[in-house]
């Protein structure tokens, strides 16, 4: 039942295929299957129907309904009561790839690089897209096509791109240094829209919208974050904070001061390596209490949690304030502002180049503007006579040896796809998916290993893009990125505003746009690791109605007072939910190893054993495309080599 205030917030109107793509809860039994949606011809092979395009669905998408459920019931040990007897594809291969992300896409490229392009491959995939965290979500309005990122959203590394990671990049044809050409700059800063914050009135007393004087990097804005011309005097005078708290962000952010004064810059490192960003806050810096409201939340778009569980010395190297004069001079942010290159749809033009190398026939074009725009066929990425085969909407539930692993010829893979179960065979395989599932597909994995594939804890997040009819709202209020500290989604960006091939980005407020959400579940005050289980869990169990009405509610108070109606101006909504999103990263507060130093667990995770290696971001506890690609090619040369 609907009250006013949701009639209101508009829930009552129609959004596209909201009704269709409800988000089930963890428990919930069937649910409609994306795939099952296009399966005008055969229910099969949805992927050969005509309109098989999932970019363009919206509603509940990132792991996707249908996209988890067999994973989940091996997971919970009551997947082969219900299966049938696995049906054998009789297909034989050089290679199977489970896992068609990045990584995976990486490894199909490799291998055919160094045994040559008539191999056979085959690449299995649970979603019913290919690309894994590197999604593309594309909206129609009207005659125009909008394009959004669903998840990685841009070339970038704290550490710099290694050689064979560049070397793919470049083999693409992407020009990394070429990305300002694509940047129309004058866009948000013609139109004097800046960084805001939005202070909430349950934490701050007051609904407002105040200039953010001092953005954080980590957002998604690359250098366009960058404060307006009167921030600092419209933060000081308007911020609802205690003045002292105002005076605090200043000094934090313009000061340079030691806060470990005597110590030597070693010395500083691990004394900030042992403590939190919010208590490097608290106690060295003496801040307010209200800095660290402000700023609790501010770490969620890089680290998936709240400072209280970031190591300052984490903090330091991504360029947070506050440590500019303590001389261990450690941000990296130098080096991801010179590598950088953002797609529309963010890394998935990454999946989508690899992918027409992989197989041309699905992806028409030859160049890396005109693939931006470029419409993938779905139903030539499975084709027999193809040397490489993409099988989306399959996921591996056994991976084992024919025989003895130290002697066998062959590895056979189980599937299940639909309501069946597949068998099929190949020389090798590489398992780029996550590790967290591996140890329930391939079982004759030493204990040991298995441990440390269980412990690849995934950081979960949410990345909502909303299409809105006009960006007049926020034209008026002067922004063009916001952060919410307490908001369900803390970060609310307009996208880079990037042309480039066909595609125009949207110039003037009338346009239609795609804002961008992200939040991070979790549980501050936990360890990390267990934040992100329970995040993880929220996630699995928050429908689609849930997120929509949040975000109607949250775009509502923040800009409303810029004339926006969410029932008149919120045209479509996609919420990429990635439960099982960012690779988790090693922290000095949460991890012994890192100051004790030893092997880490990726290094027991990803060892290869018989004819089955190991790829994939986590095996390298790495969340950036480098490490995906990096990844692939330690794998593909593991098995090139036994
Ligand atoms: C929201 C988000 C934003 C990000 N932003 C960036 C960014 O801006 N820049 C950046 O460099 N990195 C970013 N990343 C990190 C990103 O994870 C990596 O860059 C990279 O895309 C990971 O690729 P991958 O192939 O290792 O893993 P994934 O992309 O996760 O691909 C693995 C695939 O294996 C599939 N799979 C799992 N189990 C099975 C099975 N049993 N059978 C078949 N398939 C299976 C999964 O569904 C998945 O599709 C982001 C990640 C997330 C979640």
């Amino acid at each position: 039942m609907l009250n006013s205030r949701d009639r209101e917030l508009g829930m009552h109107c129609k959004i596209t295929r909201r009704d269709f793509l409800n988000g089930v809860a963890v428990t919930a039994g069937a649910a409609m299957m994306p795939w099952q949606l296009f399966a005008d011809d055969d229910p099969a092979t949805p992927e050969k129907s005509a309109g098989y395009y999932p970019p363009a669905l919206t509603g509940m998408r990132g792991s996707h309904p249908g996209s988890f459920d067999a994973a989940h019931s091996l997971r919970d040990g009551t997947f082969w009561d219900s299966a049938g007897k696995p049906e054998d594809t009789g297909e034989s291969y050089d290679l199977i790839i489970v896992g068609g992300g990045i990584s995976g896409l990486a490894v199909a490229h490799f291998y055919r690089k160094t045994a040559g392009e008539k191999s056979r491959i085959l690449i299995l995939e649970n979603h019913d897209d290919f690309g894994g965290h590197a999604k593309r979500n594309e909206f129609k309005v009207g005659a125009r096509t909008l394009i959004g990122y669903g998840g990685s959203y841009s070339i970038e590394s704290p550490e710099p791109y290694s050689a064979t990671a560049r070397a793919v990049i470049e083999d693409l044809g992407v020009s990394v240094a070429s990305f300002p050409k694509y940047l129309e700059r004058d866009v948000y800063a013609s139109g004097g829209r800046v960084p805001k914050i939005f202070f909430d009135k349950e934490t701050f007393g007051a609904d407002k919208l105040v200039d953010d004087p001092c953005p954080f990097p980590g957002g998604e804005t690359f250098d366009l974050a960058v404060a307006g011309p009167r921030a600092w005097e419209h933060f000081l005078a308007e911020a609802p904070m205690a003045e002292a708290a105002r005076k605090d962000v200043a000094r934090l952010c313009r000061e340079k001061k030691d806060y470990l004064p005597g110590l030597s810059p070693e010395k500083k490192k691990d004394r900030l390596a042992r403590i939190s960003y919010a208590a490097f806050l608290k106690d060295l810096a003496g801040v307010h209490p209200d800095v660290i409201r402000l700023y609790q939340n501010v770490s969620f778009s890089e680290f998936g949690v709240g400072i209280e569980a970031v190591a300052a010395l984490d903090a330091s190297e991504s360029g947070y304030p506050g440590f500019s004069g303590m001389g261990i001079d450690a941000s990296s942010l130098e080096n991801e502002r010179k590598y950088f290159f953002h797609f529309p749809d963010g890394n998935a033009t990454i999946a989508r180049l690899l992918v027409r190398k992989l197989i041309p026939e699905a992806i028409p074009g030859n160049s890396v503007t005109d693939v931006v725009t470029a419409k993938v066929n779905y139903a030539r990425l499975d084709e027999e006579q193809s040397p490489v085969r993409i099988r989306l909407n399959s996921t591996a539930v056994r991976v084992k040896h024919l025989g003895d692993a130290a002697g066998a010829k062959e590895v056979e893979v189980s599937y299940a796809r639909g309501d069946k179960v597949y068998v099929t065979r190949a020389k090798n395989v590489i398992l780029a998916c996550w590790h967290v599932v591996i140890p329930y597909i391939c079982e004759e994995l030493p204990d040991q290993q298995k441990e440390a594939l269980s412990s690849a804890q995934k950081v979960p997040l949410l990345y909502t893009n909303v299409v809105l009819r006009d960006a007049t709202s926020l034209q008026k209020l002067g922004a063009n990125s916001i952060y919410a500290p307490n908001g369900y989604h803390t970060h609310v960006d307009a996208d880079l505003p990037v042309s480039i091939g066909e595609y125009r980005c949207p110039r003037s407020p009338e346009e239609p746009v795609v804002l961008h959400m992200s939040k991070a579940p979790c549980r501050a005050g936990r360890p990390a690791r267990e934040q992100h289980r329970m995040g993880r869990m929220e996630l699995f169990s928050t429908t689609f109605e849930t997120i929509e009405h949040k975000v109607r509610e949250q775009l509502a108070r923040t800009l409303g007072p810029g004339g926006f109606d969410p029932a008149r101006d919120i045209l479509a909504i996609t919420a990429n939910r990635w439960p099982h999103g960012y690779a988790y990263e090693y922290s000095s507060l949460w991890d012994d190893f890192v100051l004790k130093g030893g092997p880490t667990p990726c290094e027991i995770a990803r060892k290869a054993y018989g004819r089955i290696a190991i790829a994939n971001s986590d095996a390298g506890a790495y969340a950036y495309t480098d490490e995906a690609i990096n990844q692939a090619w330690r794998a593909v040369e593991e098995i090139r080599k036994a």
